[in-house]
């Protein structure tokens, strides 16, 4: 039997799961995927996470707001996401960061939210579930100074360079790799630097249910991604670091493990 996979990235929130959460839920066991970390991207998201935590045993959730949110951070948002932190299922803040990408929320909101959040994760000696798209240099001025007062950070979903990986890796951070790495249109850059990640700074999620493996065969008929697709970033991202699948697996539910103190 092959080890359990944890997949520390899961939007399960979202409505596209609202018809057939359960047998989402079922699918992803079945497939090896003994843990989920919910995806918290907004107040209202991160209630919905918690939620699902309290009746599912084997989720746990982030708390943040997302970079595309960040206009929309009523006030006192801190107070709310330091509520919602409080609870045992709430096992990092975010998913926060920069995207400058799109820029759904101005790059001025962005950059104090995300900040206010860096200082939360430090007051509350939490781990940091990070996003960060098209905005590194500025992501990593508002990170690095507070590093030293959080446990732990993982740049969740990570599709930069090889000079952009090094960087993290010396800010100590954990990589996040995501059906990305399967696309050989867009991923390819990806699945060449894989091999410099170190295994023990390793995890892979499907950031379900977008970004749906390429490799699948026989290929989905629907477009959603699911937390059972976990195993086919596994096997692509093994295949980059030329390493067999299970050992891959061992390390990555290690350290998510580790990373959201997961026991058992
Ligand atoms: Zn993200």
């Amino acid at each position: 039997m092959t080890a359990q996979m944890i997949d520390i990235g899961v939007n399960l929130t979202n409505s596209r799961f609202d018809k057939d959460r359960d047998n989402v839920l079922e699918n992803a066991l079945n497939a090896g995927v003994s843990h989920q970390i919910i995806t918290g991207t907004s107040l209202t998201e991160s209630e919905s996470a918690l939620a699902l935590c309290q009746q599912y045993n084997n989720l746990f959730c982030t708390a943040g707001i997302h970079p595309h949110d960040a206009d929309n951070a009523p006030s006192n948002y801190i107070e709310q996401l330091t509520k919602l932190a409080s609870n045992d299922e709430v096992r990092a803040i975010g998913e926060c960061g920069l995207d400058f990408n799109r820029n759904f929320s101005t790059p001025e909101n962005q950059q104090r939210v995300f900040s206010e959040q860096v200082a939360l994760a430090a007051r509350l000696h939490m781990p940091l579930f990070l996003h960060q798209r098209d905005a590194f240099t500025p992501w990593q001025a508002i990170l690095k100074p507070s590093l030293d007062s959080i446990p732990a950070a993982v740049s969740h979903c990570f599709t930069g360079n090889l000079t952009e990986l090094k960087s993290c890796l010396d800010m100590g951070l954990y990589i996040g790799i995501t059906g990305w790495i399967c696309d050989d249109r867009r991923g390819q850059e990806l699945y060449d630097i894989a091999k410099y990640i170190p295994l023990d700074r390793i995890m892979i999620e499907t950031d379900a249910p977008y970004l749906t493996p390429r490799t699948i065969r026989p290929k989905p008929k629907s477009s959603r991604n699911e937390p059972k697709y976990l195993p086919f970033v596994a096997q692509t991202l093994a295949q980059a670091m030329t390493i067999d699948t299970d050992t891959l697996i061992m390390h990555t539910s290690n350290n998510a493990k580790a990373f959201f103190n997961i026991t058992g």
